[in-house]
């Protein structure tokens, strides 16, 4: 009867790929088609172990990037699923800004189950979504981060903690800011609300994109200062400036 059920299932609401939205064969196995998919640029080494800037595969083994020997940054090891493009990029859109909350489950679950190089999300304690800003969670209704972040806890039995760290500046709306005043707002943009659940802990740091890192920058450096161990960050797509 399930099985039956199922079936029927399957017919009335297919699983569609998140980038094209071709009809797929099985349920939930991954969120792209085998065409999408080949188009997919998964992270692999060589990279910079600290921030997780991947290099052309000529560069020899993992070594840390100028930016990370010349100052250190808050967070020890960040890494992503895959590159900021094409596939990846349009699975972002509709997720965060089409409001089909299912893509959060099918997205976490590629980041829950991939093999980062040199990094293991076992070794963390706590998983702590990026915060958005209490306006920026009216207008949007969800956060993209926690929604990640609750498919990866279920899926590797980490806790999910996203209370924490509050947003307390909302920095995505500041267009009519000058550099210098956005980079201040940036400074104090986040707040532990809870230090007694970070202390002593080795936290990773979920979002949906890396940037420039300084918004996971300012995360890890409100939870070192309120008493974290460690921090790390984990992000499903990871934006390259440069050419690889
Ligand atoms: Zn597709
Ligand atoms: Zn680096």
């Amino acid at each position: 009867m399930t099985a039956v059920i199922a079936a029927l299932a399957e017919v009335l609401f297919p699983t569609l790929c998140l980038s094209c939205g071709t009809v797929m064969p099985e349920r939930g196995a991954h969120p792209f088609c085998g065409g999408c998919r080949a188009r997919l640029r998964p992270i692999a080494s060589p990279l910079c172990p600290c921030c997780g800037i991947p290099y052309p595969p000529e560069d020899g083994p993992d070594h840390l990037c100028g930016r990370c020997l010349l100052n250190r940054p808050p967070i020890h090891a960040a890494r992503s699923y895959g590159v900021y493009e094409a596939v990846l990029h349009d699975a972002v859109h509709a997720f965060k800004y089409g409001g089909n909350l299912t893509l959060g489950e099918r997205l976490g679950r590629l980041m829950a189950e991939h093999d980062y190089p040199s990094f293991r999300i076992e070794d963390y304690e706590l998983l702590v979504p990026v915060p958005l800003h209490r306006r920026r969670l009216r207008q949007r209704g969800f956060n993209q981060s926690v929604l990640l972040a609750r498919e990866i806890s279920r899926r590797r039995g980490i806790p999910l903690d996203f209370l924490a760290l509050r947003r307390v500046v909302d920095t995505e709306s500041q267009a009519g800011l000058k550099k210098d005043e956005r980079r201040s707002n940036m400074k104090k943009a986040f707040s532990v609300a809870a230090p007694e659940r970070i202390r002593g802990r080795r936290i990773l740091l979920v979002d949906d994109v890396h940037t420039t890192g300084s918004t996971l920058g300012e995360c890890a450096k409100s939870l070192l200062q309120g008493g974290a161990e460690s921090v790390g960050a984990l992000t499903l797509a990871r934006a390259i400036q440069e050419p690889l």
